[in-house]
């Protein structure tokens, strides 16, 4: 029988996923020889053999391949036979481009859960367990290849026992790069007993887990959740929780079967539902929305599993964990820094395996049956979204808040983690570690700079130190482009968008954010924008709804009634220096924000005067919506909010209910949106982008309008519709205007 040789060279996600085993016993059991190995692009196999095996090693290779990897790339070419007459993993080979693909970090799979869980197993109740199907890997390699010596795992020396799994290929942990046990693996600093202890009696602990340090406390127990509201001066903004399992977060939400598989995906991302008002109100204040999530780590099971040396019936059931950072830094991932934590915590626990990359917990919601993004992180980062043009090597710094990056390569735009608010030292830093992390492992010299054309964005003044060119993306044009991307839309794609956001510096320099732009990537034309009003107060307008709320009354020629919560808010002095204030437009630029104007609204129905994020005072808005309402108000042509406030305080005025009134302005604003989509559409889609599209009643109510009237509707899927996304899209415009790079 004649023997041939392949060569087989696979990219994509085919490192620290179990591929190399996978082809070592899919080899053995085929009877062929060969090698396989890991290089700088991805996995590298020279098979020889039999024509027919060689035919069932290639099918079974890609059919049967580790569920946690992904092949973007399959080549095959003839070579020599050689008969060395066995097969071999090779050390890795490093090459001058890093191609290969970083995983993302996995959560535990069930056999390492099942070890952990059984008394018998040397690895019992060992927090650091892991296999190549699972564990920690975007948060601790260095450098790629992925090999053991590249992650924070090196300094680990692995004891017998785990040397025997590492290197037989028929074990489960064969090459398994962060593979530990208790004998010669990471530790916790405090024993698991104590630490659940402590839960248990109602302190809150900052605890070290798989992206950095979140403070926890029982979920159940409202006093140390007060408290940690009290230190962190954070008293709305609403706490994520872990439940030990999919019944548990049934007990605590509504879940609908797409959302029990997201808490059950890989990523275990946060997932916000429907709360059911069984925890106590002070994990999420005022909202609906619950966010919750299952263990991701084996520590984190083994919180809620039962203590080996007691029987306890008040065992934990929910867990507050939210991260550990000082308001608007980055997540905490050091011992050194987590000393700042000291005040914020009754306890810190360390453990002593380094983090290299900190990742804060992903976010997402259920729209429509599908997953959107409202944080991308942990369990997905740094998995590139795939495009459907070529970009050429270029950094985008994204926007000020829920700040991330973006590299391009290739086909490929490697979105960052999400790093926080860039308008802080220590996010700084933060960034500037992370860009240099992300460069490093793909060895991306960026040739240009894409930033927002906001004047005072801190990444401008950073920008134009770079000595790069630099090239300025609209804020609104970027959140479309970064939906057109993500969905593969190619280079001459032309859309309507619908970019609804919170502010945005536009082209003539007054503030936009309800903005209709028939556009490319290369182009936009604004066609159509939310009638602007004067921002009152600049900025301090963000942080008190009510002072957008006087500007829509006296755009809209309505007294400013002291009955009005807004009016009665600013009180009785201060109003004629306001409307002065308006009358002149000292310090209030006009703005088109559609975020402001849901603020407005929420203010004026007396829901929020003042907010402590961004976001409050719309997310309270879209809680009380009575979803039965079918009632709608009418915004003036061609977009105008005038005639709603008038109707708005028509029916304040006889006494209606808030939540009627709110889903009436729900209807109006997707009402307007639908009308706007029929007058400017031209017949492309529709591109629903933007920080307003989070609230969920909105985005059904347009998709829902849109669809009816036959519209192609385009919503976010793989990045967030907010400013974490935005990098994306700058991205994705400079793409497509290299011939205008200017210095
Ligand atoms: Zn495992
Ligand atoms: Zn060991
Ligand atoms: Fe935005």
């Amino acid at each position: 029988m004649v023997n041939r040789r392949q060569r087989l060279h696979l990219e994509g996600i085919v490192q620290g996923v179990g591929f190399r085993p996978h082809v070592f016993r899919l080899a053995q059991q085929l009877n062929l020889s060969g090698f396989v190995g890991n290089d700088s692009r991805g996995v590298f196999i020279e098979i020889e053999g039999p024509e027919q095996r060689l035919h069932i090693f290639r099918e079974l290779l890609v059919k049967r391949a580790p569920a946690a990897s992904f092949i973007s790339a399959l080549r095959v070419s003839e070579c020599r036979p050689r008969g060395e007459g066995e097969f071999s993993i090779l050390a890795s080979r490093r090459q001058s481009r890093a191609q290969a693909l970083v995983s993302p970090d996995l959560d535990c799979c069930r056999r390492c859960l099942d070890e952990v869980l059984n008394p018998s197993d040397r690895r019992f109740r060992y927090p650091f367990t892991n296999c190549t199907n699972c564990g920690p890997r975007y948060t601790l390699i260095r450098q790629i290849p992925y090999d053991r010596e590249h992650t924070t795992m090196a300094e680990f020396a692995m004891c017998p026992a785990c040397l025997k799994e590492y290197e037989d290929p028929g074990d489960r942990r064969f090459h398994a790069q962060p593979n530990a046990c208790p004998q010669c693996g990471p530790r916790l600093s405090t024993g698991l007993d104590e630490v659940v202890a402590s839960l248990l009696a109602g302190e809150v602990i900052a605890l070290k887990g798989v992206g950095g340090y979140h403070l926890v406390c029982d979920a159940f127990n409202p006093l140390p959740i007060q408290r940690l509201r009290q230190r962190k001066g954070r008293f709305a903004k609403p706490f994520a929780v872990m439940v030990k399992d999919l019944e548990q977060a049934r007990r605590l939400a509504y879940i609908a079967a797409g959302e029990a598989e997201l808490l059950n995906s890989r990523a275990k991302p946060i997932v916000l539902l429907r709360g059911r008002g069984v925890l106590p109100p002070e994990v999420a204040p005022e909202v609906e929305a619950l966010g919750l999530m299952l263990p991701h780590s084996p520590l984190h099971h083994l919180l809620f599993s039962e203590s080996s040396s007691q029987d306890r019936p008040d065992k934990l059931r929910a867990l507050v964990m939210t991260s550990a950072n000082l308001s608007g830094e980055p997540i905490v991932y050091t011992r050194e820094a987590s000393r700042r934590l000291e005040p914020l915590a009754d306890k810190l626990v360390h453990h002593d395996r380094p983090i290299e990359t900190p990742c804060d917990d992903s976010v997402v919601r259920l729209l429509r049956g599908v997953a959107m993004p409202l944080r991308r992180s942990r369990g997905f980062a740094p998995f590139p979204v795939q495009l459907a043009f070529d970009l050429p090597p270029l950094l985008a710094l994204g926007a000020q808040l829920k700040s991330t990056f973006c590299l391009g390569r290739a086909r490929q735009a490697f979105l960052s983690q999400h790093l926080g608010d860039l308008d802080n030292l220590e996010t700084w830093n933060h960034f500037e570690r992370a860009l240099h992390h992300l460069r490093k492992l793909y060895r991306i010299e960026p040739r240009g700079l894409c930033l927002d054309m906001h004047p005072g964005y801190l990444s401008r003044h950073w920008a134009e130190r770079q000595g790069l060119p630099l090239l300025q993306v609209q804020h609104h044009h970027a959140h479309i482009a970064s939906l057109m991307a993500e969905q593969q839309l190619g280079s001459d794609a032309r859309v309507l968008g619908l970019a609804f956001d919170g502010t945005g510096y536009g082209s003539d320099a007054t503030v936009w954010g309800g903005e209709v732009l028939r556009c490319g990537y290369g182009e936009y034309e604004r066609v159509a924008w939310l009638k602007p009003v004067p921002l009152l107060g600049g900025e301090a307008a963000v942080r008190q709804p009510w002072r957008m709320a006087l500007a829509h009354l006296w755009a809209a020629g309505l007294p400013w009634h002291p009955r009005l919560a807004p009016v009665a808010q600013a009180g009785p002095e201060t109003l004629p220096i306001l409307q002065r204030q308006l009358e002149r437009g000292l310090n209030a630029p006009l703005t088109s924000s559609l975020g402001r104007l849901f603020d407005a609204v929420a203010a004026l129905l007396g829901l929020h005067q003042v907010v402590e994020y961004e976001a409050q005072a719309a997310m309270a808005l879209e809680s009380i919506a009575d979803r039965s309402e079918p009632k709608s108000y009418h915004f003036g042509q061609p977009f105008d909010a005038g005639p709603v406030f008038s109707s708005i305080v028509d029916d304040l005025c006889a006494g209606d209910s808030i939540a009627r009134i709110s889903m009436r302005f729900h209807r109006a604003v997707a009402g307007a949106a639908v009308r706007l989509c029929r007058q400017h559409s031209e017949g492309l889609a529709i591109a629903l982008s933007g920080g307003v599209f989070q609230n969920m009643v909105l985005s059904e109510l347009v998709i829902e309008g849109l669809q009816a009237c036959g519209f192609k509707v385009l919503w976010h899927r793989q990045v967030p519709p907010n400013d974490g996304g935005l990098a994306l899209g700058q991205l994705a415009v400079a793409a497509h205007q290299r011939g205008e790079l200017c210095v």
